[in-house]
């Protein structure tokens, strides 16, 4: 007597497999389901294709017959600061100083009055922009009078807190190390002690 042979094609491969016990097979089946590359390429293409969800800004527009005028959209920053605001403009007419010898004075704070922020970072006066810029910085305070953007400070820092920062006019150097991401500060002192002309300060925090 013949045993019956059964049979099952993968629709997605296309791989035969035939047994004579119909269990056998099926755990075959199974095994193959999980292990078949075809079928596993075309589940991830589909979960790729599936669109998402749509947001309240992409949502359908409202149904043509409403006679009430959209809801007022609130007026939002055209280039929102990325550290936070800035009441202080880089450019004016104060270009009549010299270049700032180091170091910078460690007892600013006592001297000196906040000016307003760039970025939401402090700025210490005086300041006549864009011939001088005066201190800048709460706990990395950097003296931008003094700075000549030798950069030895962005390489020093292990954290990034810095960024070049364009300040066309200033006698010293046209662009200044910004302390803009001050608050990852981990007080390790590297950018105060490799800056040559000794611009910067580092405040630890209380
Ligand atoms: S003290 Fe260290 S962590 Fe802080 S800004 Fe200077 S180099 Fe970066």
């Amino acid at each position: 007597m013949t045993a019956t042979v059964t049979e099952y094609v993968c629709q997605d491969c296309g791989t035969l497999l035939r047994h004579s016990n119909p269990n056998t097979l099926e755990s075959m089946r199974d095994v193959h389901n999980q292990l078949c590359v075809v079928k596993r390429q075309k589940t991830m293409a589909q979960q790729v294709a599936v669109p998402k969800p749509a947001t309240p800004a992409a949502a359908a527009p409202a149904p043509a017959a409403t006679a009430s005028p959209p809801p007022a959209i609130p007026a939002t920053p055209s280039t929102p600061a990325a550290g936070g605001p800035t009441t202080i403009s880089l450019s004016g007419t104060g270009t009549s100083y010299d270049k700032v010898d180091g170091p910078i004075d460690p007892k600013f704070k006592e001297k000196r009055q906040p000016v307003g922020t760039y970025q939401g970072i402090k700025v210490w006066g005086p300041y006549d922009a864009p011939g001088q810029l005066g201190i800048w910085g709460e706990n990395v305070c950097v003296d931008f009078d003094i700075c000549v953007a030798d950069g030895a400070c962005i390489e020093a820092c292990p954290v990034n807190v810095y960024e070049w920062l364009q300040t066309p006019g200033h006698p010293a150097s046209e662009k200044k190390a910004f302390m803009i991401r001050e608050k990852d500060c981990i007080f390790c002192m590297a950018c105060e002690n490799v800056c040559p002309p000794q611009a910067i300060k580092i405040f630890k925090k209380g």
